[in-house]
This record gives C-alpha cells, structure tokens and sequence, in this order.
C-alpha cells in the first residue's frame, strides 16, 4: 500500500515542519509514504526527513530541462532537492493551468530522464461521469498521459474523480472498483503490470479502510486530511491493516 500525501499550497512554513516531525514519528509496516511538498519546501523538509522511510516528491515540473520559464520548477531541479517522484496531471493543473494529455506526457519523459518516477493523475469531471462517459475518460487520459517506454516500475497512477476532491464526496467502492479495474486492465494491457493504482478523492481515516478493501487499490493520494498529522495517521494505519 502506498499512501501519498499531497500537500498542495500549504501549510505555512512551520507548521509544515511541525506536521513532518509529526509523520516521522510514526511508522507503518508495508506501508510506502510519499509526501509531495511544495517546492520551496523541499530542501528544509528533505532535513527533517533524512534517514526516515518516507519518500519526498514534487507537485509539478516542467516539460522542458531548462530555460526561460520564469516561475517554473525542472525535474532536475526536483531532484537535486531531493525529490524521487513527481506528482504530474494532478485535476487542479489539468483545470487551472489548462494542461493536457501530451503536456503530462511531456513532463513525465523529462522526469523520468532527470531519475524521477512519476505518479500521473487521472480522473473524470462530474459532467463525464453524468454523461457516462467517466471510463473512456480516464482509459483516454491514460492513453495520451503516459509516455512510451516509460517503465512500469517507475509509473503509478492516481485515479481522482474530480469531483471528489476537496469536496467530502467519496466515490462508492462500486465505482471505484469499476474504474481501478478497467485502469488495471489497461496497464496490464500496456506491459504496465507493476504499476500501482491509488485512490483519491476526500480520504479520510473513516472511509480508507473501506476503500483499501476494493480490489485494485494499491493505496491512497490524499489531500486535505494529510495537512492534519492524526488524519494521515488514521489512513496510514487503515492502509497497514489491509
Ligand atoms: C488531491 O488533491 O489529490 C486530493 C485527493 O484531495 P482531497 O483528499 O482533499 O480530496
């Protein structure tokens, strides 16, 4: 079980270095923890980190090695701050800096080429699921997303329906089986037999193990309730019991 805390644009500074002791502090067996920190929190994070078993990744980065792309963030750069992995396609760039399929594609080629592994977000809007078409939405995000000759070891995929993030709404265990099964297919199809598929959406330590239960979860992408160190603490503990 993987459980991925993605922390987004909090907290302040030192409560981020606060909640990181907090995460320290705990382990759980055969559970990997990732924590996608901003980036200006790489470094001091990375500290407070050394020698623990949690993985430190980056939120984004940029399609290309280097240049003049004020504000942006490169994978290599991700790296040399200590990141192993980059969250890419997450539904808040895909909306709010319009980015696409073949851009996430482009991302994931540069991380991978920088020694990232890559954890590629997918997921349908509430419109799509509505009009039905929530799996050919996600097996099309899949299908342009991940670069060819990525290897599988080096890929996971979160399946967020963008409709459960950040708003409490969970996904019933009947359509995330749905989904992780139709992914699960379609990775293994691609020769991506080992690449794990998370879950998320509004996971809180009150429904993880539920969703832990459902065939095809491998773990959990976990926004808000992983800025609160008991709530990570709960879902960790939830994936560790599976
Ligand atoms: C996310 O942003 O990846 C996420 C799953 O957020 P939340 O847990 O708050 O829904």
């Amino acid at each position: 079980m993987i459980v991925a805390a993605n922390w987004k644009m909090n907290p302040a500074f030192r409560a981020a270095g606060d909640l990181a002791a907090a995460y320290r502090a705990d382990h759980y067996d055969n559970v990997t923890r990732i924590l996608f920190a901003p980036h200006p929190y790489l470094v001091p994070i990375g500290v407070r980190l050394q020698d623990s078993d949690i993985i430190l990744g980056g939120q984004d980065c940029h399609q290309n090695a280097a240049g003049a792309h004020t504000g942006d963030v490169s994978a290599g750069m991700l790296s040399e701050c200590g990141a192993r992995v980059a969250l890419l396609g997450h539904s808040e760039r895909r909306t709010a800096h319009g980015e696409t399929d073949t851009l996430v594609a482009s991302k994931a080629e540069q991380a991978f080429a920088h020694g990232l592994n890559v954890m590629i977000c997918v997921g349908e809007t509430l419109a799509h699921r509505e009009a039905g078409q929530a799996l050919d939405t996600v097996l099309r995000q899949l299908e342009g997303s991940i670069p060819a000759h990525l290897p599988t070891t080096a890929l996971s995929i979160a399946y967020e329906p963008v409709w459960a993030i950040g708003t409490g709404k969970v996904a019933t265990t009947g359509e995330i089986g749905e989904m992780h099964d139709a992914i699960r297919r379609w990775l293994d199809d691609a020769g991506h037999e080992q690449t794990s598929i998370l879950y998320g959406g509004s996971v809180k330590p009150e429904n993880a193990a539920e969703i832990f239960a459902v065939p095809h979860v491998d773990g959990a992408l976990v926004g808000g309730a992983s800025l609160l160190a008991d709530q990570f603490a709960g879902i960790c503990r939830a994936a560790a019991g599976v």
